[in-house]
């Protein structure tokens, strides 16, 4: 595969990003480490990259007068893991964070690029003309579905989605800010991902001339139990082949508030609102983890090939919310 030919331009301000997305099949560039893969394997075209990199004022972590956490879409994704703020108050970030590939693409990914990237099926990767190209057919479906999902494909596209740090995100209830010709909006993160039954060739709200420019983390309470686990096909890099953010209060011993979302699961970061239902207002204890982990996986469509991921999906919530009763 060759590089194809575009133009390249670095703006010193929002606004003129902004203007330079605007033209036809622009295309932003933050870290590169996604967007140029994309490119040379020819799974999308541009004539026009517009790299953010030069807007050094989204490049930073700063705490917000209300106790919680504004990050920068240019902040690196190591500068994330390693931050204390992000460690102390939020961990299910910061070890998200720090499982994402290699350290030199965390060096070089940013967080926001990580939201955005595109997804990893193999089909769409490679030469195949799917439905998400703007095809007629999803190879997956019948085809090599290892990897692929077992919620939400609205029985149209099978991807997963790819990024460990929004999975995170869901569960600590950030919000977005975004850039637009129109100004800034501000936009829960629950809300910026699309399912396949609603659009197959988006993965995200964001218009092309938009541009994510703050991850805004409210303040948790200071009791807040939280992880991420996630488990993967290789121990070096590689994306969650299973993967579960918690986010738990407790008033006394009784689960008040209840976070469980899922990477490795569904297009979008997949939250298990039944399963949330049944910890609020009881223990932690065998019966509750049995009763959550049974309603959790209740509804799971596995393809062929990814039968696997319901047994391993049981086995990482119930190990996780094990820990956190022993916390
Ligand atoms: C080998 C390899 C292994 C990986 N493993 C993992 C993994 O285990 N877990 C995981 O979560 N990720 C993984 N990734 C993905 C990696 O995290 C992303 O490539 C990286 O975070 C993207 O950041 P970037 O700044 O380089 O984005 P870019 O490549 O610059 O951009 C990625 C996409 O997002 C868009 N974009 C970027 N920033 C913005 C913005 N601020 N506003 C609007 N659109 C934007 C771009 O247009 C592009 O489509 C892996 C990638 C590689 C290459
Ligand atoms: S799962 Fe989605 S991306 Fe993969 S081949 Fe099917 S339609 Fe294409």
């Amino acid at each position: 595969m060759t590089m194809p030919t575009f133009s390249y331009i670095r703006p010193r301000s929002l606004n003129e990003a902004i203007q330079h997305l605007s033209s036809d099949g622009a295309r932003v560039h933050a870290g590169g480490t996604d967007l140029l893969g994309c490119l040379r394997d020819n799974v999308f075209g541009t004539k026009k990259v517009v790299s953010i990199s030069g807007l050094k004022e989204l490049r930073s972590i700063r705490e917000t007068k209300e106790g919680g956490l504004r990050i920068g879409s240019l902040t690196t994704l190591s500068a994330i893991a390693n931050d204390r703020r992000v460690k102390d108050h939020y961990p299910g970030l910061a070890k998200a964070a720090s499982e994402v590939a290699s350290p030199q693409l965390r060096h070089q990914g940013t967080i926001g690029g990580n939201l955005c990237q595109k997804p990893r099926c193999w089909y769409y990767r490679g030469e195949f003309h799917c439905l998400r190209k703007g095809g007629n057919t999803c190879y997956a479906h019948r085809g090599e579905n290892q990897f692929h999902c077992i919620f939400g494909s609205g029985h149209v596209c099978y991807i997963t989605h790819p990024s460990d740090t929004a999975t995170a995100l869901v569960a600590y209830e950030a919000t977005l800010r975004i850039a637009g010709p129109k100004g800034m909006n501000l936009l829960p993160i629950e809300k910026f991902y699309v399912l396949p039954d609603q659009d197959v060739e988006k993965e995200t709200v964001l218009k092309p001339n938009e541009i994510l420019t703050e991850i805004l983390l409210p303040p948790q309470p200071k009791d807040l139990r939280s992880s991420y686990r996630k488990v993967r096909a290789r121990q070096s890099w590689d994306f969650a082949l299973a993967g579960v953010a918690l986010a738990l209060k407790f008033k006394e011993d009784r689960a008040e508030k209840a976070r469980l979302v899922l990477s490795g699961a569904a297009p979008i970061p997949w939250r298990l609102k039944e399963a949330e239902q049944v910890l609020i207002g009881n223990r932690l204890d065998t019966d509750t983890i049995k009763r959550t982990v049974d309603a959790a996986l209740k509804k799971a469509q596995p393809l062929e090939k990814n039968g696997y991921k319901i047994p391993l999906f049981r086995g990482i919530l119930e190990e996780e919310l094990r820990a956190i009763a022993k916390s």
